[in-house]
């Protein structure tokens, strides 16, 4: 069972506060004593972006999923995450891929209940709450929580983490997709057409290109890992 939703950004003018669990920007609300993920190609602090605690009816309830990126570095190798051919992926991604992937941007799975804001985090991201609202049929192409990918290209669902952990499909977030942020927030690193990197002066962060990001989940709360793609036209 993976009932869909999509996600709705609140009106609610009211500030973040303890019992938000579900929202884009803001500070993270993360298990107490979890450091801020840190890039492993230039070791600054990652940029928050978003998190989601999942419904009661999601193969992860209780469980929430917190997105960080760097936005202090861009490097062309790995502008999008690590990517694999279809025939590694058939046979079974390789155990440990999902935690070595992740080396300028991070994706923590924790205990919805034992996570508490985190005090020590300079918002970036503007702070929006987010509503999960249970899906309809026509609600194709839209950013959303489970049911099916709405794939651009061909499918490339995963098969297994490891010869045996099943996946499956949490959520994805479709193109033009922005992160709008907060006026001290220092502008995106980015690459010019000559790959050198310079300082953007837009008003918000792309999460990789900004293309669509399809993420899968391991059937396993005990080790719970995304695999993360990113398609392209
Ligand atoms: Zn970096």
């Amino acid at each position: 069972m993976n009932p869909c939703y999509v996600f709705a950004e609140s009106t609610d003018p009211a500030p973040q506060s303890a019992l938000d669990n579900s929202f884009i920007g803001g500070r993270p609300r993360l298990p107490k004593g979890e450091p801020i993920p840190r890039c492993g190609l230039c070791d600054a602090e990652q940029s928050f972006f978003f998190q989601v605690a999942m419904p009661a009816d999601n193969p992860w309830s209780g469980l929430s999923l917190a997105v960080f990126a760097c936005t202090s570095c861009k490097d062309y190798d790995y502008i999008v995450p690590q990517w694999l051919d279809e025939s590694v992926r058939a046979a079974g991604i390789p155990l440990g891929f999902l935690d070595a992937y992740q080396v300028n941007f991070r994706f923590l799975v924790f205990a919805s209940a034992e996570a508490i804001v985190c005090d020590r985090y300079t918002e970036k991201v503007r702070f929006k709450r987010l509503q999960l609202v249970p899906a309809r049929e026509s609600d194709w192409g839209k950013d959303k929580l489970g049911g099916v990918p709405d794939w651009i290209q061909h499918d490339e669902s995963p098969g297994t983490y490891g010869p045996d952990v099943p996946m499956f499909f949490l959520m994805q977030l479709c193109e033009g997709r922005t992160f709008e942020l907060v006026p001290s927030a220092p502008g995106q690193i980015d690459l010019d057409r000559s790959g050198t990197p310079y300082q953007s002066t837009d008003s918000f962060y792309n999460l990789f290109l900004g293309t669509p990001i399809y993420l899968f989940g391991t059937c396993s709360r005990e080790h719970p890992r995304v695999y993360a793609i990113a398609q392209m036209d």
